[in-house]
C-alpha cells in the first residue's frame, strides 16, 4: 500500500454499457506518440489499421511533439465507440492497446513528494455517485498503486527542487485547507470565506515563484507560514471570521447573474443532449434564458428555505465532498496563488448549487416541502449526481468558465476577496 486515495475510489467499478453517459463523449482524447505506435502495432493487418490511421491524427495547428487527437462523430461520441456504447478497440485488442486517457479514465493519478495519490473525475457519473453520496467517501485511505491502472503515467508535482517553496510546502497548505472545509459546525460559505482569508494571508509571501524562502530569509518565511497555517486550524480564528462574514449583507441578484452567465455560455458549445436538456430546464425554472436576476434570486431563496433541514444537510455534503475532491484532484499549485484557486473553487460551488436548485426534481421537492424520507433523499441524490456530473464534464473545465473567472477575480488581494463575497452569497 504505497499510494492513497479517497475511499470512494476503492469502491469504483466502471458501469460499462449500463452507464447513463459515455466517458469519451464531449471530451478531447489525446494520444501520445508512443501510445499511438503501440496501437498501430496492435491493429496492424486488420481493417482497423486504416481507421486508426485516418481517425487519430495531429490537429492541423499542432506543433512537433504534440499529442494526436481521436476524431469525434457528429454526435460528439468517439469514432471507435460501437453500437453497444463500448469501445471497439478495447474489445478487439484489449486494455493494453488503449491510449492512456481511455485506459485510466476516470482515475487521476498525481505523484506528490510524499507518494502517489489517486482521485476520480466527477465527469464520470459513477464516480460522482460514489463521491457525493456516501458519508465516508472522501476519507483518505491507503491503496495499492495499481488502483491508478497506469501509475507510470501519473503527473509528477515538484521535481525535487528544494528551493521551490511553492511545491515544497503545498501538502501542508492543502492539509490546512482540507481541515477548514471539514469544519461542519460553520456554514459551507463561511468555510470558503475562511479559505479566501487564508489565501489573502499567504498572498504576500507564499505564491508561485516566491523568493522569500531563499537564503537567510528562509527560516523566517517558514516560521510565518507555519504560524498562518496554525491560526487557521484554531476554532477561535474560524469563529471570528465567520462572525465578520455573517454580518455582511449583499444582494443576491448578481450571484444569480453570474451563475446563469456560466451556464448560458455553454449552451452553444456543448453537443450533449443530457447537458442541454438539464441546462434548459434549470434556466426555465428561474425564468428562462432572459431571466431577471432579482426575480431568479427570490425563486432560489424560497426553494432553499423550503428544503427540509435533513435534505439541506445532504446538499452541504455534496458541496463539501465536491470541494474536498477538487483540492485532491486539482493541485492548487497550478494556480499562481492560493487566493486565485479558492476564488475559482467558489465560482464552481456557486454554479453547482444554483444548478441543483433549478433541477426539476429539486424544484418539486421544495414545492412539496418534502420531509427527509428515504424516498425524498433518493430523489435529491439522483438530481445531485446528474447536476454535478454534467457540470463537471461540460462546464468546470471549459475555457468560458476560466475566462469569466479571470474577469471576475479582479487584480488580486483584497479586491479578489471582496469580489469572492458575491460568489458566496447563495451558498
Ligand atoms: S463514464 Fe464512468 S462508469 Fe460510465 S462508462 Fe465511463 S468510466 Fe464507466
Amino acid at each position: 500500500m504505497t499510494a492513497t486515495a479517497p475511499r470512494y475510489m476503492t469502491r469504483f467499478r466502471c458501469l460499462a454499457d449500463a452507464c447513463e453517459d459515455t466517458c469519451c463523449a464531449g471530451l478531447v482524447v489525446l494520444v501520445s506518440e508512443p501510445r499511438l505506435q503501440r496501437l498501430k502495432q496492435a491493429v496492424a493487418g486488420t481493417p482497423d489499421a486504416e481507421r486508426v490511421e485516418t481517425f487519430i491524427r495531429l490537429e492541423p495547428d499542432a506543433s512537433p511533439g504534440d499529442d494526436a487527437v481521436i476524431a469525434k462523430r457528429e454526435d460528439g461520441h468517439c469514432v471507435f465507440l460501437d453500437a453497444r456504447k463500448t469501445c471497439s478497440l478495447h474489445r478487439a485488442y484489449g486494455e493494453a492497446a488503449l491510449p492512456d486517457a481511455c485506459a485510466t479514465f476516470p482515475r487521476v493519478a498525481t505523484r506528490w513528494a510524499h507518494g502517489l495519490e489517486v482521485t476520480g473525475s466527477l465527469a464520470c457519473p459513477e464516480v460522482a455517485r460514489l463521491c457525493l453520496l456516501a458519508e465516508d467517501a472522501v476519507d483518505t485511505v491507503p491503496v495499492s498503486e495499481d488502483l491508478a491502472l497506469r501509475p507510470e503515467t501519473a503527473r509528477s508535482l515538484g521535481g525535487g527542487d528544494s528551493e521551490d517553496a511553492w511545491t515544497q510546502h503545498a501538502a501542508a497548505v492543502r492539509s490546512t485547507a482540507l481541515s477548514v472545509l471539514q469544519r461542519r459546525e460553520l456554514p459551507f460559505a463561511a468555510r470558503l470565506f475562511a479559505l479566501g482569508q487564508l489565501g489573502l494571508r499567504l498572498d504576500g509571501f507564499y505564491c508561485r515563484g516566491t523568493e522569500v524562502f531563499h537564503g537567510d530569509a528562509r527560516e523566517g518565511a517558514e516560521a510565518l507560514l507555519t504560524e498562518v497555517l496554525r491560526a487557521f486550524t484554531l476554532p477561535e480564528t474560524l469563529t471570528a471570521l465567520h462572525g465578520g462574514f455573517a454580518a455582511l449583507s449583499l444582494p443576491g441578484g448578481p450571484w444569480v447573474g453570474i451563475c446563469a452567465a456560466v451556464l448560458k455560455s455553454r449552451l452553444g458549445a456543448v453537443r450533449s443532449e443530457r447537458f442541454l436538456t438539464l441546462a434548459e430546464l434549470v434556466l426555465e425554472s428561474y425564468g428562462g434564458v432572459d431571466l431577471l436576476p432579482d426575480d431568479a434570486w427570490r425563486r432560489y431563496s424560497e426553494r432553499r428555505e423550503r428544503l427540509s433541514p435533513g435534505l439541506a444537510q445532504r446538499v452541504e455534503q455534496y458541496l463539501r465532498h465536491h470541494a474536498v475532491n477538487h483540492w485532491l484532484r486539482h493541485p492548487f499549485t497550478d494556480a499562481p496563488r492560493v487566493l486565485d484557486y479558492v476564488f475559482r473553487m467558489a465560482l464552481r460551488e456557486a454554479v453547482l448549487c444554483w444548478t441543483l436548485f433549478g433541477h426539476p426534481t429539486v424544484v418539486a421537492l421544495c414545492a412539496e416541502v418534502a420531509a427527509d424520507t428515504a424516498e425524498s433523499r433518493a430523489r435529491l441524490d439522483a438530481a445531485a449526481v446528474e447536476c454535478f456530473q454534467l457540470i463537471a464534464k461540460h462546464v468546470e473545465q471549459a475555457p468560458q468558465l476560466h475566462a469569466l473567472a479571470q474577469g471576475l477575480a479582479g487584480s488580486g488581494g483584497d479586491e479578489t476577496l471582496g469580489r469572492m463575497l458575491v460568489l458566496l452569497k447563495g451558498l
